[in-house]
């Protein structure tokens, strides 16, 4: 529970820097600067979730993501879990076509490639002048929407454009075997209790998993730990998986 009780507290903290740190998550400025072939902040951040999540999967999601910290307050609103399905497919859709746009204007870009971390931020800040906050509150609501209309974690599971970097990279990893954190399922030791499906901020059937032994399998999973921690026989578990087990 104490694990919880940080988890939640960190993405409540980063949910109140979002003003400062939003333009290093913003799937707009990294075209912007692509069209002048500058790697701005959010180019690294995305770069770095990509390849974080080859060993992490998607725990940025559960521990870190503003984003997150504004769903889970959206949670008190709306807790049923979101539906499933072809629904999900709609982020693999958003970050295809956003990814082809950054490739095709760096392409057409000008200028030698340079490096800007703080490329179109006011000393590190994102949102510093009056204006931007139309930006941030219009960020805000386009979040807030699918999670208060569909449920737990709507927006992650329809509409984020960062999710696919932490699905394909742990993919990826998993792959090439690399040594990868996983929530795994003991049917043997679950009694059906179906606790972990209450607490689960995706509003995924986690119970189901574990009785078809497919937790670590599932993409739309954040390792928040949620279900580890509420489970009372001790039947989901955070594991490293390493070499060829992580395919099984
Ligand atoms: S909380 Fe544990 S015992 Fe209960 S359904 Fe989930 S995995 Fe099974
Ligand atoms: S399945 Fe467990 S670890 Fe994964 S998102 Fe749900 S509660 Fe968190």
């Amino acid at each position: 529970m104490t694990r919880q009780k940080i988890r939640r507290a960190l993405i409540f903290f980063s949910l109140l820097a979002f003003p400062i740190i939003m333009w290093y998550l913003s799937p707009v400025l990294i075209i912007q600067a692509a069209s002048e072939h500058i790697m701005n902040g959010s180019f690294f951040v995305f770069v770095t979730m990509f390849i974080s999540s080859m060993f992490l999967g998607r725990v940025w999601c559960g521990y870190l993501c503003p984003a997150g910290g504004l769903m889970e307050c959206c949670a008190q609103i709306n807790e049923k879990p979101a539906k499933q399905g072809w629904r999900d497919k709609i982020k693999y859709v958003i970050w295809t076509t956003w990814m082809l746009a950054v490739v095709i204007t760096f392409i057409l870009g000008k200028n030698d490639v340079t490096i800007d971390f703080f490329y179109m931020t006011d000393h590190g800040i994102s949102i510093a002048d009056i204006y931007n906050y139309v930006i941030y509150y219009g960020v805000i609501l386009l979040l807030m929407v699918p999670t208060l209309i569909h449920g737990r974690r709507g927006a992650c599971h329809y509409i984020c454009w960062m999710a696919p970097f932490m699905v394909i990279g742990s993919t990826i990893g998993r792959f090439l075997h690399l040594p990868q954190l996983h929530v795994e399922g003991d049917r043997e030791k679950c009694i059906s209790c179906k606790r972990c499906n209450r607490v689960c901020p995706m509003g995924l059937d986690v119970e189901a998993m574990v009785q078809a032994q497919t937790n670590h399998k599932c993409t739309e999973c954040i390792q928040c730990g949620a279900c580890v921690d509420e489970c009372p026989k001790g039947a989901v578990k955070y594991r490293v998986f390493w070499g060829k087990q992580n395919n099984k």
